[in-house]
């Protein structure tokens, strides 16, 4: 009987799944990280599936050389960084972890930064500002039911005022996205356009119409997507423009940016998505929020 009961306990030890080791490197950023990284944090750590540390570089123009990342320890980077440019060494490793497999999540203004480093650009596929332009590589945008790239010459990365827009699936058998409804409705954010880079597109999974009423491209453009990079798990979501506060933050309140997030977060990580479809997943008509960064218990 006791040996049946420590069968028992091992084989219950063994399926609770050790949560995912999350690094978030932030401290430099044209956006509001000092609310952000505690944000992306609380929703990674509330679904119980993660456990984040933060790796906070110093403020920018100051001396970076110390800044200097241990990336073995983490199944997943989070990349909430628009900066000056890391050390040479934290650089490398950055490299090294990437080409060896390590997850990895692009979020919002990330994709601004190290316009001139081409592994990155090859991490983000598409990119924005800083100076970019067709020498970065072709917009991509969703065009008679394909993505298309275009290498005419011009600005890389724009965005009209902030309004409430309906995201389109574009794969729905990829398993971040699977079960999901195929047409959603995001809450107020910024909406990425004009991206340029190396368009290494694994998978579109959304797009969303750049409307020019609201000082769009007038494109549909991609939003959400997985990035071509090896055997690397990337993870690329442009929505989530992070709010003034904690509390005064739709875009990153919005249950649509939060689920896809997971989502993506778990399958960069380990390949898998485990979560099921939460029943307050928005719908094309409805905007849902979780205002404290968590599913609502029932
Ligand atoms: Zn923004």
């Amino acid at each position: 009987m006791l040996l049946l009961l420590s069968v028992v306990l091992i084989a219950c030890s063994m399926s609770a799944r050790k949560p995912i080791k999350t690094l978030i490197i932030t401290g430099q950023n044209n956006h509001n990280w000092q609310v952000s990284h505690l944000v992306l944090r609380d929703i990674l750590e509330n679904s119980g599936l993660f456990t984040v540390d933060f790796a906070i570089s110093p403020e920018k123009g100051q001396d970076m050389s110390n800044f200097i990342i241990n990336f073995k320890p983490y199944q997943l980077v989070v990349l909430d960084y628009n900066g000056d440019e890391w050390p040479q060494l934290t650089k490398t490793r950055f490299e090294e972890y990437a080409q060896k497999g390590g997850g990895i999540i692009v979020y919002h203004a990330a994709d601004n930064s190290f316009p001139h480093w081409e592994e990155f650009n090859k991490i983000c596929a598409l990119g924005g500002w800083e100076g970019r332009n067709e020498n970065a590589g072709p917009y991509a945008y969703w065009s008679d039911g394909e993505l298309t790239k275009d290498f005419s010459p011009g600005i890389g990365g724009a965005h009209g005022s902030q309004h409430e827009y309906i995201l389109i699936g574009r794969d729905g058998e990829h398993p971040i996205v699977n079960g999901l409804p195929n047409r959603w409705a995001h809450a107020k954010d910024e909406l990425y356009g004009l991206m340029r880079g190396p368009a290494n597109i694994a998978s579109l999974l959304y797009t969303s119409f750049s409307d020019k009423s609201v000082g769009g491209s007038g494109r549909e453009e991609p939003l959400i997507f997985t990035v071509d990079y090896g055997k690397t798990r990337i993870f690329h979501t442009m929505l989530g423009h992070c709010g003034p506060t904690y509390q005064d933050n739709p875009a990153m309140q919005c249950t649509g940016f939060q689920v896809t997030l997971l989502r993506g977060a778990e399958w960069a990580a380990t390949g898998k998505v485990t979560q099921k479809v939460p029943k307050d997943f928005p719908t094309s008509s409805f905007i849902t929020y979780r205002f404290d960064y968590k599913e609502a218990v029932e």
